[in-house]
């Protein structure tokens, strides 16, 4: 439960809402994490909240996280300046799952600030890219303004990850895609025994992404989900994150879709 002192090294602008903040610890300790954890993190006075490690695994003496600024909290983080002090716990949560991806077909799909989350699973994967097969990025955002990391996802095609992009709503100077993220699934052709999907972003979205997913034959058993409920103690005593039988810090917030699925079809749980 006692928060560590962390160090903002830098902080970039990503969005009209969003920024990356890079943190290093105060006492030179690197935060080793698996892709998908996240740390419950406070910019003091504002209230402490979960936000997913955005970072490189490989890189664990930089800790980096993307954040929306919606309320006081994350409002708060985002208006962090370097030089500036934030106190972090964690790293909490189960993380994507790492070993069952190795030799399947990876499809990743992420809607707005559900990128981040994925980051270090992608980066993962591309530093040690012959131990994946495919690997396909499904990403949308609200307009092209709001898609995150533009250049990266340049890299990451060059590097070999297949990248969709799809917006809500774009101008004429848009190319790509417009539609939800869903349409995207019925334009890669997938080999269901082979694919695991792994998904984050709004659960709306993730519902129906799974119910594609679904249709195109990849079964629940195949398709994880970090699923971002309102948390406080990140450590399993409050029960304010409870889904089901389950608490997301604990169990979650990646879980296997045909875990959940039953608890998900409960209105309002
Ligand atoms: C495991 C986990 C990982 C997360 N990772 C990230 C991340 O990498 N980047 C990021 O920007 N955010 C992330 N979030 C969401 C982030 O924790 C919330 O946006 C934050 O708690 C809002 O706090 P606030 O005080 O700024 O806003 P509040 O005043 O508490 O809320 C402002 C608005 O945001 C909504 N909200 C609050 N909490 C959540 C939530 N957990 N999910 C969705 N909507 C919420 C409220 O209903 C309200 O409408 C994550 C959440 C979880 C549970």
């Amino acid at each position: 439960m006692v928060p560590e002192s962390f160090e903002v090294l830098s902080t970039r602008r990503d969005t009209s809402d969003t920024w990356t903040l890079e943190l290093a610890s105060c006492s030179d300790q690197a935060l080793e994490f698996a892709p998908g954890q996240f740390t419950m993190i406070s910019a003091g006075g504002s209230g402490e909240v979960p936000i997913s490690i955005s970072g490189n695994p490989y890189q664990p003496e930089r800790l980096v996280h993307t954040v929306r600024a919606v309320g006081l909290a994350t409002r708060a983080l985002c208006a962090a300046q370097p030089g500036q002090r934030l106190a972090v716990r964690g790293p909490f949560g189960r993380s994507w799952p790492m070993d069952r991806l190795a030799s399947a077909d990876v499809v990743i799909a992420a809607g707005g600030i559900g990128l981040p989350p994925l980051r270090p699973a992608i980066l993962s994967m591309l530093a040690d890219r012959d131990r994946y097969g495919r690997i396909v990025l499904m990403y949308g955002g609200r307009t092209p303004a709001q898609l995150l990391f533009g250049d990266e996802l340049d890299s990451w095609s060059k590097q070999g990850v297949e990248v969709l992009t799809t917006v809500d709503s774009a101008g004429p100077e848009w190319l790509g895609h417009v539609g939800v993220v869903t349409r995207l699934v019925n334009r890669i052709e997938l080999d269901p025994a082979r694919t695991v999907a792994i998904s984050c972003g709004p659960e709306v979205m993730m519902r129906f992404v799974v119910a594609a997913l679904r249709d195109a034959g990849v079964g629940a058993e195949r398709i994880y989900a970090s699923m971002e409920r309102n948390m406080q103690c990140g450590i399993g005593h409050c029960g304010h994150c409870q889904l089901g039988p389950t608490l997301v810090c604990r169990d979650g917030p990646v879980y296997l879709w045909s875990e959940i699925e039953p608890w998900l079809a409960i209105r309002e749980l």
